[in-house]
């Protein structure tokens, strides 16, 4: 694991989250991981370059400073499939592990996780671009 990787990954489901409450329509894409940044795209047919990134970095900053604990529980398929989105779950998989950001957020993932959200420190987006017809790439960082 990477040092900041479990930071940037945590950050990236609470980002998600924000954006899916904020955004009609929206569906999270990828997510990658460099050693000192990350990157979601997020495929929407709003233009995603107007939106006020203070705002929604704020937003982030304020779940992170609520000290979320992170469960990790593995579920079986079926249990998984009743608290979250497996869309993105080959269905060959039978063993599922959630991240829960307690409270806020569910969602599978099997990548390394903070333990709670405290760990993250603060988070920053350096922008977001327009890679594709309705696909933006938000790149951020934690420090
Ligand atoms: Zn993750």
């Amino acid at each position: 694991m990477k040092p900041n990787e479990g930071r940037l990954q945590t950050s990236e489901h609470i980002l998600a989250k924000i954006l899916e409450g904020r955004l009609e329509g929206i569906t999270v894409g990828i997510s990658k991981f460099k050693e000192e940044s990350g990157l979601l795209e997020i495929i929407s047919t709003a233009d995603l370059r107007a939106l006020d990134l203070k705002e929604i970095e704020s937003e982030v900053n304020n779940i992170i400073s609520k000290g979320l604990p992170v469960n990790k529980p593995v579920m079986d398929r079926a249990e998984a499939e009743k608290v979250a989105d497996l869309g993105k779950v080959p269905a060959s998989v039978a063993r599922v592990t959630i991240i829960d950001i307690e409270g806020f957020d569910k969602r599978p993932c099997r990548d390394p996780h903070a333990s709670n959200t405290s760990e993250i420190g603060h988070f920053k987006i350096l922008g977001v671009e327009k890679v594709g017809a309705d696909r933006y790439r938000f790149v951020f960082l934690v420090e």
